[in-house]
């Protein structure tokens, strides 16, 4: 390992480090039983005619077995989300961050959830901005840790600006980070950019998110993925909810996500093939300033009277994102590439503003 300064313990919170995890009957006995009494379920069955008296597998061993197939990491640095990767930013606050003590370093503009959950956990987030291009200040993240500092949130590709972090900058942190680095890479599969899933063996302090919510259109099934050292992934295991998936999700993502990887990868190509058609129709809007280079499935469009034409367009029936409110995003519009038809209504409503 590169780092070896690094010692789990010593950055887990004091009630965590040695906590009694619930044990469910379904960690006391695993298996096909012949009477199973023990979870207090309706032995006659459930309502309607679905199969889901049962309660699921708390550690979705089957799934994993896929997941780790796919990702190429084994079983035990994988960590599921049955409320998607949001899942997984709330519990790393519990497992790292003490209440009213620790803190946390986001970079913004950035994914809203990480202060969020912070503030849920009543845990203080220092802020280092982003460059005006949207790159990651790696000097000023270093120089804003402190010995509090537990946990550092890093979006790349980040929304909602879609462009990647310089990796090198990324690397700087992760290093010399005492505290957790996370790596958030919802839109990986958009990207040019190589998932740090394979330098997870490096960093011992490395965590990265992603999920099956953007690229594998699954955002329904709420199903995110932490992967992580497997001490860490023992941790979030701990403490996470006894059956936090349920078993319709678990059923359905094994079932067709070995059997249709190849359709994320056209639906990546489909959409990526759009975003290149989307950009020259947006340019040739004369209130279009500038359209953000994007590694992602969406693109940040700065645009005169960006908040009246946001107004203008929900009139039309058609929904983007306003993020004029947002630093350093004044007077822009996160826009999600659509289908083809979708992008078209989308530029004639922009024309007609
Ligand atoms: C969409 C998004 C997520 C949320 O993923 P879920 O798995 O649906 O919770 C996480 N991080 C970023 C940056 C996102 O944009």
């Amino acid at each position: 390992m590169a780092d070896s300064n690094f010692v789990l313990s010593d950055i887990l919170r004091n009630n965590i480090r040695n906590i009694t995890p619930y044990s469910t009957a379904r960690d006391e006995f695993q298996g096909v039983a012949l009477v199973n009494l023990d979870a207090n379920e309706n032995s006659f069955g459930s309502v309607g005619n679905g199969n889901y008296n049962r309660y699921p597998d708390p550690y979705q061993h089957e799934l994993k077995q896929v997941v780790s197939k796919i990702k190429g990491m084994p079983v035990d640095q994988i960590f599921l989300g049955g409320s998607g990767s949001d899942e997984g930013i709330g519990l790393l606050y519990t497992a790292f961050c003490e209440p009213g003590v620790d803190n946390a370093i986001v970079c913004p503009p950035t994914y809203g959830m990480y202060g969020v959950s912070a503030e849920i956990n009543d845990v203080a987030c220092k802020e280092v901005p982003l460059t005006e291009d949207f790159q990651l200040q790696a000097d000023k993240v270093i120089a804003a840790m402190d010995a509090h500092t537990k946990i550092t949130w890093i979006c790349s590709p980040n929304n909602p600006s879609g462009n990647s972090y310089d990796r090198e900058a990324i690397r700087k942190v992760v290093v010399a980070a005492k505290g957790i680095v996370v790596i958030d890479e919802a839109y990986i599969d958009f990207s040019t950019e190589k998932s740090w899933l394979n330098e997870l063996a490096k960093y011992p302090n490395l965590v990265v998110l992603q999920t099956f919510s953007k690229a594998w259109g699954l955002a329904n099934c709420r199903l995110g993925m932490m992967f992580a050292s497997k001490e860490i992934i023992a941790v979030i295991n701990k403490i996470k909810l006894p059956y936090n998936m349920n078993g319709m999700t678990q059923k359905y993502a094994c079932e067709i996500l070995s059997k249709y990887a190849s359709q994320k990868d056209d639906y990546v190509k489909e959409i990526l093939a759009e975003r290149e058609h989307l950009i020259p129709e947006l340019e040739k809007i004369p209130s279009v300033r500038k359209i953000y280079p994007s590694d992602a499935n969406f693109l940040l469009v700065k645009i005169d009277n960006a908040h009246e034409v946001y107004k203008f367009l929900v009139r039309q029936g058609i929904i983007v994102r306003d993020r004029t409110k947002v630093f350093l995003c004044e007077d822009c519009l996160r826009i999600t590439v659509g289908t083809a038809k979708e992008n078209k209504m989308l530029i004639e409503k922009l024309k007609e503003f």
